[in-house]
C-alpha cells in the first residue's frame, strides 16, 4: 500500500475511505479540512476574541496549535487558552503541566481556572461524598465555568476539542435519553439564538475523528502517550463510546453516518426548540443563564458542595 498522492510509505488509512495517506500528505489533509470547517461555517470571524478550552489532552493540543497557525498575521483576532483545573489528583495536575510549558513555547497567553478557587472544593473532595456519575457533576461545573471565564475575558467564541467522535456520542446519548432537545444545542458552533450570556461554542475540529485526530498529534510530537481521567470510565459517555467503537469496527462509517444524518435535521430541530430558548432564564444566585430559578451549578453548590 502507499500514499494516494506521492506514493510515499503511508502512515494512515482514512475512516470512511479506502485512502492510505503518508505522513505530510497526512498532515496537509488534515490541516485542510480543519480550515474548510472553520470556513464553511464561519467559526472565526472579522475581530473575534477567541477563548480556547484547553486541558491539555490531545484534542484541544490540536486546537490551540491549529487556531494559532490559522489566524498567524490577524492583528484583529486575538486568542487566549482557558483551562480549567477540576482538581483531579494525578491526571489534571499532569496534563495542565503539559498545557503549561505548551503555550510557553508557543506563546499563547493561558487564563487557569479551578474547582478549589471557584467553589471552594477540588472534585476529588466533592467525590469523597458524592456518590453519584462524577461526570454529572463534574461536565455541570466545568461547563459553568467556560462560560462565566469566557464572558469575563469578554470573548466573542469559545472553541472547543470536539471531534466528530464526541459529537457523535452526545447525538445519540441524547436520544437514549429521550433528550433530543439538548441536540438543537449541537453542531459546529453552538446555541440557537444569538443571546449575550451564552458564548457561542465553536468546534473546529469537528469533522475529524478521534484517531485522525490522535494521529496527527502524534506525527506533531506533541505527545506520545494519552492519558484518561479515572472517571471517565463511569460515564455514561464511555458506555455510549465503547458501543459506536464496535459498530465502526464491524460497520465503518457508522460515525460518519450519524453526524451526516444530524447535520440534515439540525436546522429543523435548531428552528423548533427556538422558543423554548427564548424563555431562558437567569439564576437568582448567580445570573447565569438556566431553565429553572436556580442554575444547576447554584444547586451543586448548596446541596452537595456545602453539604
Ligand atoms: S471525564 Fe468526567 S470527571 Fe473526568 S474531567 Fe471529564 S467530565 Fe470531569
Ligand atoms: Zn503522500
Ligand atoms: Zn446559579
Amino acid at each position: 500500500m502507499v500514499c494516494k498522492n506521492c506514493r510515499e510509505k503511508p502512515v494512515i488509512k482514512l475512516t470512511n475511505s479506502n485512502i492510505s495517506l503518508c505522513k505530510n500528505c497526512y498532515i496537509k489533509y488534515f490541516e485542510k479540512k480543519v480550515k474548510k470547517t472553520i470556513s464553511d461555517y464561519k467559526l472565526i470571524e472579522k475581530n473575534d476574541n477567541i477563548a480556547i478550552a484547553c486541558s491539555g489532552g490531545k484534542d484541544s493540543t490540536v486546537l490551540l496549535y491549529l487556531i494559532k497557525k490559522i489566524i498567524k498575521g490577524r492583528k484583529d483576532i486575538k486568542i487566549t487558552a482557558l483551562a480549567i483545573d477540576e482538581g483531579i489528583h494525578n491526571y489534571r495536575d499532569k496534563s495542565l503541566e503539559f498545557l503549561k510549558a505548551f503555550c510557553k513555547k508557543h506563546e499563547i497567553e493561558l487564563k487557569i481556572f479551578s474547582y478549589k478557587e471557584e467553589f471552594s472544593k477540588t472534585l476529588d473532595e466533592i467525590l469523597k461524598t458524592y456518590k453519584g456519575i462524577p461526570c454529572s457533576i463534574c461536565g455541570v461545573l466545568r461547563r459553568y465555568l467556560l462560560n462565566k471565564k469566557s464572558k469575563e475575558l469578554e470573548a466573542t467564541k469559545l472553541a472547543t476539542g470536539h471531534n466528530l467522535d464526541d459529537e457523535s456520542q452526545s447525538i445519540i446519548m441524547n436520544m437514549f435519553k429521550n433528550n433530543i432537545k439538548m441536540s438543537a444545542r449541537l453542531g459546529p458552533i453552538t446555541g440557537i439564538i444569538k443571546d449575550e450570556r451564552f458564548i457561542p461554542r465553536i468546534k473546529p475540529l469537528y469533522f475529524l475523528t478521534e484517531k485522525e485526530v490522535a494521529t496527527y498529534a502524534f506525527l506533531k510530537g506533541f505527545m506520545d502517550k494519552f492519558n484518561e481521567c479515572p472517571n471517565s470510565p463511569y460515564s455514561y459517555r464511555g458506555y455510549v463510546r465503547d458501543m459506536l467503537n464496535s459498530l465502526e469496527s464491524k460497520y465503518p462509517g457508522t460515525k460518519h453516518a450519524i453526524i451526516t444524518s444530524f447535520l440534515e435535521i439540525m436546522p429543523l430541530l435548531k428552528n423548533h426548540y427556538k422558543k423554548d430558548q427564548d424563555a431562558i432564564k437567569s439564576c437568582s444566585l448567580c445570573n447565569e443563564p438556566c431553565s429553572q430559578e436556580i442554575c444547576k451549578t447554584c444547586q451543586y453548590i448548596e446541596n452537595v458542595i456545602k453539604a
